[in-house]
Protein backbone atom coordinates (compact mmCIF):
# COMPACT_ATOMS: atom_id res chain seq x y z
CA UNK A 1 0.00 0.00 0.00
CA UNK A 2 2.98 1.89 0.89
CA UNK A 3 4.17 2.22 -2.33
CA UNK A 4 1.47 3.60 -4.40
CA UNK A 5 1.66 6.99 -2.42
CA UNK A 6 4.33 9.67 -3.41
CA UNK A 7 5.11 12.05 -0.42
CA UNK A 8 6.69 14.47 -3.34
CA UNK A 9 4.74 17.26 -3.90
CA UNK A 10 3.33 16.78 -7.30
CA UNK A 11 1.48 18.87 -9.43
CA UNK A 12 0.68 16.41 -12.01
CA UNK A 13 -1.19 13.73 -10.01
CA UNK A 14 -4.92 13.96 -10.84
CA UNK A 15 -8.00 12.49 -9.20
CA UNK A 16 -6.91 14.68 -6.34
CA UNK A 17 -9.08 14.50 -2.67
CA UNK A 18 -8.96 16.32 0.60
CA UNK A 19 -10.54 14.19 3.19
CA UNK A 20 -10.34 16.83 6.15
CA UNK A 21 -12.60 20.28 5.51
CA UNK A 22 -14.61 22.17 7.86
CA UNK A 23 -17.90 24.06 7.32
CA UNK A 24 -19.45 27.03 9.08
CA UNK A 25 -21.86 24.51 10.76
CA UNK A 26 -18.42 23.88 13.39
CA UNK A 27 -15.51 26.13 13.19
CA UNK A 28 -14.98 26.73 9.47
CA UNK A 29 -16.16 29.88 7.81
CA UNK A 30 -17.52 28.61 4.41
CA UNK A 31 -20.83 27.47 3.90
CA UNK A 32 -21.65 24.18 3.01
CA UNK A 33 -22.31 25.39 -1.05
CA UNK A 34 -18.74 27.88 -0.93
CA UNK A 35 -17.12 24.68 0.06
CA UNK A 36 -18.71 22.29 -2.46
CA UNK A 37 -17.62 25.52 -5.12
CA UNK A 38 -14.00 25.50 -3.97
CA UNK A 39 -13.70 21.85 -3.97
CA UNK A 40 -14.91 22.16 -7.84
CA UNK A 41 -11.84 25.29 -8.07
CA UNK A 42 -9.46 23.34 -6.74
CA UNK A 43 -10.49 19.96 -9.10
CA UNK A 44 -10.99 17.85 -5.92
CA UNK A 45 -12.69 14.42 -6.81
CA UNK A 46 -13.38 13.77 -3.66
CA UNK A 47 -13.74 15.75 -0.23
CA UNK A 48 -14.89 14.58 3.35
CA UNK A 49 -16.34 17.28 5.15
CA UNK A 50 -15.41 16.23 9.06
CA UNK A 51 -16.91 19.53 10.89
CA UNK A 52 -16.44 19.01 15.24
CA UNK A 53 -19.09 16.83 16.53
CA UNK A 54 -22.10 17.59 14.03
CA UNK A 55 -22.96 15.90 10.63
CA UNK A 56 -25.62 19.07 9.69
CA UNK A 57 -22.63 20.69 7.39
CA UNK A 58 -21.94 17.37 5.41
CA UNK A 59 -26.38 16.78 5.67
CA UNK A 60 -26.21 20.11 3.78
CA UNK A 61 -23.47 20.24 1.43
CA UNK A 62 -25.03 16.36 0.22
CA UNK A 63 -27.77 17.38 -2.58
CA UNK A 64 -25.39 20.61 -3.71
CA UNK A 65 -22.47 18.08 -4.17
CA UNK A 66 -25.13 15.68 -6.09
CA UNK A 67 -25.31 18.60 -8.64
CA UNK A 68 -22.34 19.32 -9.16
CA UNK A 69 -20.65 15.27 -9.02
CA UNK A 70 -18.30 15.73 -5.94
CA UNK A 71 -18.04 12.49 -4.96
CA UNK A 72 -18.95 13.47 -0.51
CA UNK A 73 -18.22 11.85 2.14
CA UNK A 74 -19.85 11.80 5.38
CA UNK A 75 -17.06 12.48 8.18
CA UNK A 76 -16.73 13.93 11.57
CA UNK A 77 -13.90 15.08 14.40
CA UNK A 78 -13.93 14.37 17.81
CA UNK A 79 -12.09 15.84 20.61
CA UNK A 80 -10.70 12.91 23.23
CA UNK A 81 -8.42 12.32 25.75
CA UNK A 82 -5.48 9.90 26.05
CA UNK A 83 -3.05 9.87 29.09
CA UNK A 84 -4.23 13.36 29.59
CA UNK A 85 -3.70 14.80 26.12
CA UNK A 86 -6.11 15.94 23.78
CA UNK A 87 -6.02 14.03 20.48
CA UNK A 88 -8.69 14.42 17.70
CA UNK A 89 -10.24 11.28 16.04
CA UNK A 90 -12.07 11.52 12.53
CA UNK A 91 -14.34 9.28 11.61
CA UNK A 92 -15.61 8.32 8.47
CA UNK A 93 -18.75 6.86 7.39
CA UNK A 94 -18.16 6.05 3.43
CA UNK A 95 -20.62 3.39 3.02
CA UNK A 96 -22.83 3.06 6.20
CA UNK A 97 -25.17 5.56 7.97
CA UNK A 98 -23.97 6.55 11.77
CA UNK A 99 -26.51 4.01 13.97
CA UNK A 100 -29.03 5.97 16.25
CA UNK A 101 -26.43 5.11 18.98
CA UNK A 102 -24.36 7.21 17.40
CA UNK A 103 -26.38 10.01 16.79
CA UNK A 104 -27.44 9.98 20.31
CA UNK A 105 -23.51 10.21 21.98
CA UNK A 106 -23.14 12.61 19.62
CA UNK A 107 -25.79 14.62 21.15
CA UNK A 108 -24.38 14.29 24.51
CA UNK A 109 -21.09 15.47 23.72
CA UNK A 110 -23.01 18.05 21.99
CA UNK A 111 -24.33 18.83 25.70
CA UNK A 112 -20.62 18.53 27.37
CA UNK A 113 -19.60 21.57 25.09
CA UNK A 114 -23.03 23.54 26.08
CA UNK A 115 -22.10 23.35 29.45
CA UNK A 116 -17.85 24.30 28.79
CA UNK A 117 -19.51 27.35 26.83
CA UNK A 118 -21.24 28.65 29.96
CA UNK A 119 -18.43 28.21 32.42
CA UNK A 120 -16.47 30.04 29.83
CA UNK A 121 -18.45 32.71 29.73
CA UNK A 122 -18.25 33.27 33.31
CA UNK A 123 -14.70 32.89 33.58
CA UNK A 124 -13.91 35.31 30.72
CA UNK A 125 -16.29 37.90 32.77
CA UNK A 126 -14.25 37.38 35.77
CA UNK A 127 -11.19 38.80 33.64
CA UNK A 128 -13.44 41.99 32.66
CA UNK A 129 -14.97 40.10 29.15
CA UNK A 130 -18.74 40.62 28.67
CA UNK A 131 -20.38 38.32 26.47
CA UNK A 132 -23.78 36.42 26.58
CA UNK A 133 -23.77 32.62 25.27
CA UNK A 134 -26.35 34.32 22.61
CA UNK A 135 -23.97 36.39 20.89
CA UNK A 136 -21.46 33.51 20.90
CA UNK A 137 -23.70 30.87 19.73
CA UNK A 138 -25.25 32.93 17.00
CA UNK A 139 -21.67 32.73 15.61
CA UNK A 140 -21.67 28.99 15.58
CA UNK A 141 -24.41 28.16 14.44
CA UNK A 142 -25.24 23.90 15.82
CA UNK A 143 -21.83 23.91 16.96
CA UNK A 144 -20.13 26.80 19.21
CA UNK A 145 -16.34 26.10 19.90
CA UNK A 146 -13.71 28.73 21.25
CA UNK A 147 -12.94 30.26 18.01
CA UNK A 148 -16.20 31.88 18.16
CA UNK A 149 -15.56 32.91 21.61
CA UNK A 150 -12.94 34.97 19.35
CA UNK A 151 -14.78 36.28 16.89
CA UNK A 152 -16.44 37.90 19.46
CA UNK A 153 -13.72 39.02 21.19
CA UNK A 154 -12.10 40.53 18.10
CA UNK A 155 -15.85 42.43 17.25
CA UNK A 156 -16.21 43.69 20.62
CA UNK A 157 -12.48 45.04 20.85
CA UNK A 158 -11.05 42.67 24.03
CA UNK A 159 -8.27 41.70 22.07
CA UNK A 160 -7.05 42.67 18.60
CA UNK A 161 -7.19 39.12 16.42
CA UNK A 162 -8.13 35.74 16.96
CA UNK A 163 -4.46 34.89 17.62
CA UNK A 164 -4.25 37.05 20.96
CA UNK A 165 -7.48 35.97 22.37
CA UNK A 166 -6.04 32.12 22.05
CA UNK A 167 -2.73 32.89 23.70
CA UNK A 168 -4.32 35.23 26.32
CA UNK A 169 -7.56 33.57 27.10
CA UNK A 170 -8.46 30.52 25.40
CA UNK A 171 -5.27 28.00 24.49
CA UNK A 172 -4.91 24.87 26.73
CA UNK A 173 -2.18 27.06 28.73
CA UNK A 174 -4.26 30.45 28.79
CA UNK A 175 -6.20 32.35 31.74
CA UNK A 176 -9.48 31.38 30.88
CA UNK A 177 -9.32 28.28 29.85
CA UNK A 178 -12.05 25.62 30.61
CA UNK A 179 -11.46 22.11 30.09
CA UNK A 180 -14.17 20.01 28.63
CA UNK A 181 -15.28 16.55 29.53
CA UNK A 182 -14.11 15.04 26.55
CA UNK A 183 -14.33 10.98 26.15
CA UNK A 184 -11.21 8.63 26.13
CA UNK A 185 -9.40 8.29 22.63
CA UNK A 186 -10.30 4.41 22.99
CA UNK A 187 -14.03 4.73 24.00
CA UNK A 188 -14.26 7.16 20.87
CA UNK A 189 -12.59 5.03 18.38
CA UNK A 190 -14.69 1.82 19.65
CA UNK A 191 -18.35 4.46 19.09
CA UNK A 192 -16.85 5.18 15.59
CA UNK A 193 -16.98 1.07 14.70
CA UNK A 194 -19.36 0.22 16.37
CA UNK A 195 -21.71 2.58 14.48
CA UNK A 196 -19.99 1.64 11.27
CA UNK A 197 -17.27 3.90 10.77
CA UNK A 198 -13.60 4.10 10.12
CA UNK A 199 -11.58 6.17 13.32
CA UNK A 200 -8.47 7.88 12.12
CA UNK A 201 -6.19 9.32 14.31
CA UNK A 202 -5.75 13.19 12.95
CA UNK A 203 -2.82 15.81 12.64
CA UNK A 204 -0.76 13.36 14.81
CA UNK A 205 2.31 16.32 14.88
CA UNK A 206 0.00 17.74 17.24
CA UNK A 207 0.00 15.00 19.83
CA UNK A 208 2.68 14.82 22.46
CA UNK A 209 4.31 17.77 20.55
CA UNK A 210 4.93 15.34 18.13
CA UNK A 211 7.26 12.89 19.43
CA UNK A 212 7.22 10.12 17.11
CA UNK A 213 7.63 7.50 19.99
CA UNK A 214 4.71 8.45 22.29
CA UNK A 215 2.59 8.90 19.07
CA UNK A 216 3.84 5.56 17.97
CA UNK A 217 2.71 3.74 21.71
CA UNK A 218 -0.67 5.51 21.62
CA UNK A 219 -0.85 3.87 18.02
CA UNK A 220 -0.01 0.46 19.32
CA UNK A 221 -2.04 1.01 22.40
CA UNK A 222 -5.03 1.47 19.67
CA UNK A 223 -5.13 -0.85 17.53
CA UNK A 224 -7.18 -3.59 19.83
CA UNK A 225 -9.65 -1.11 20.40
CA UNK A 226 -10.46 -1.23 16.67
CA UNK A 227 -8.34 1.80 15.37
CA UNK A 228 -8.13 1.18 11.57
CA UNK A 229 -6.57 4.60 10.17
CA UNK A 230 -4.10 7.36 10.53
CA UNK A 231 -3.98 10.57 8.62
CA UNK A 232 -0.17 10.75 7.33
CA UNK A 233 -1.05 13.63 5.27
CA UNK A 234 -1.79 17.17 6.64
CA UNK A 235 -1.33 20.66 6.36
CA UNK A 236 0.56 20.83 9.36
CA UNK A 237 3.16 17.89 8.22
CA UNK A 238 6.48 18.45 6.98
CA UNK A 239 7.20 16.22 4.27
CA UNK A 240 10.05 14.03 6.87
CA UNK A 241 6.33 13.56 8.89
CA UNK A 242 4.27 12.37 6.28
CA UNK A 243 7.09 9.89 5.46
CA UNK A 244 7.42 8.72 8.88
CA UNK A 245 3.42 8.13 9.19
CA UNK A 246 3.26 6.66 5.84
CA UNK A 247 5.82 4.10 7.37
CA UNK A 248 3.68 3.91 10.93
CA UNK A 249 0.63 2.87 9.43
CA UNK A 250 2.02 0.57 7.22
CA UNK A 251 3.86 -1.29 10.01
CA UNK A 252 0.74 -1.17 11.53
CA UNK A 253 -1.15 -2.72 8.77
CA UNK A 254 -3.11 0.63 9.52
CA UNK A 255 -4.95 2.64 6.23
CA UNK A 256 -4.12 6.06 5.51
CA UNK A 257 -5.95 9.18 5.29
CA UNK A 258 -5.17 12.79 4.70
CA UNK A 259 -6.57 16.59 4.23
CA UNK A 260 -5.89 19.78 4.63
CA UNK A 261 -8.05 20.90 7.30
CA UNK A 262 -9.36 23.91 5.56
CA UNK A 263 -11.32 26.12 7.97
CA UNK A 264 -11.67 29.16 5.09
CA UNK A 265 -10.85 32.42 6.71
CA UNK A 266 -10.26 31.44 10.12
CA UNK A 267 -7.04 29.66 9.06
CA UNK A 268 -6.07 31.61 6.15
CA UNK A 269 -3.12 30.35 5.06
CA UNK A 270 -4.87 26.47 4.40
CA UNK A 271 -6.20 26.43 1.07
CA UNK A 272 -8.73 23.53 0.15
CA UNK A 273 -7.26 20.56 -1.22
CA UNK A 274 -3.56 21.53 -1.66
CA UNK A 275 -3.88 22.72 2.46
CA UNK A 276 0.05 25.62 2.74
CA UNK A 277 0.25 24.71 -0.61
CA UNK A 278 2.44 20.93 0.94
CA UNK A 279 -0.45 19.12 0.10
CA UNK A 280 -1.85 16.66 -3.24
CA UNK A 281 -3.59 13.83 -1.99
CA UNK A 282 -3.88 10.98 -4.33
CA UNK A 283 -7.57 9.38 -4.72
CA UNK A 284 -5.60 5.87 -3.88
CA UNK A 285 -6.07 6.54 -0.70
CA UNK A 286 -9.86 6.56 -0.45
CA UNK A 287 -9.95 3.74 -2.77
CA UNK A 288 -7.68 1.98 -0.38
CA UNK A 289 -9.45 3.39 3.17
CA UNK A 290 -12.79 2.04 1.79
CA UNK A 291 -10.92 -1.27 1.17
CA UNK A 292 -9.97 -1.18 4.82
CA UNK A 293 -13.22 -0.74 6.17
P1 LIG B 1 -13.17 23.82 20.87
O1 LIG B 1 -13.52 22.58 20.09
O2 LIG B 1 -14.34 24.69 21.13
O3 LIG B 1 -12.37 23.53 22.11
O4 LIG B 1 -12.22 24.68 19.90
C1 LIG B 1 -11.13 24.06 19.29
C2 LIG B 1 -10.82 24.77 18.02
O5 LIG B 1 -10.22 26.03 18.31
C3 LIG B 1 -9.79 24.05 17.16
O6 LIG B 1 -10.39 23.12 16.29
C4 LIG B 1 -9.16 25.17 16.38
O7 LIG B 1 -9.93 25.44 15.22
C5 LIG B 1 -9.28 26.36 17.30
N1 LIG B 1 -7.99 26.69 17.95
C6 LIG B 1 -7.38 26.03 18.97
N2 LIG B 1 -6.23 26.66 19.33
C7 LIG B 1 -6.11 27.74 18.51
C8 LIG B 1 -5.14 28.80 18.38
N3 LIG B 1 -4.07 28.87 19.16
N4 LIG B 1 -5.36 29.73 17.43
C9 LIG B 1 -6.46 29.68 16.64
N5 LIG B 1 -7.39 28.71 16.71
C10 LIG B 1 -7.24 27.75 17.63
ZN1 LIG C 1 -11.41 22.77 13.60
FE1 LIG D 1 -8.27 18.79 14.58
FE1 LIG E 1 -10.07 19.69 11.75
Amino acid sequence: MLSSYSDEWNREVEDLIDLHSHTHFSDGTSSPEELIGDALTANLEALSITDHDTFEGYERAVPIARTAGLKLIRGIELSTRYNGASVHLLGYFISLEPSPDFLFWLSQLQETRRERNRKLIDKLRQYGIEMTLEEVEKKGRSLTGRPHFAQVMVEKGYVPDMETAFQEYLDESARAYVQRQDPQLSQSIARVRQAGGIPSVAHPVRIFRNDYDKVEALIREMIPHGLTALEAYHSDHKQGDVRHYLEVAHRYGLAVTGGSDFHGANKPRIQLGTGAGNLAIPHQVLDDLMAAQ
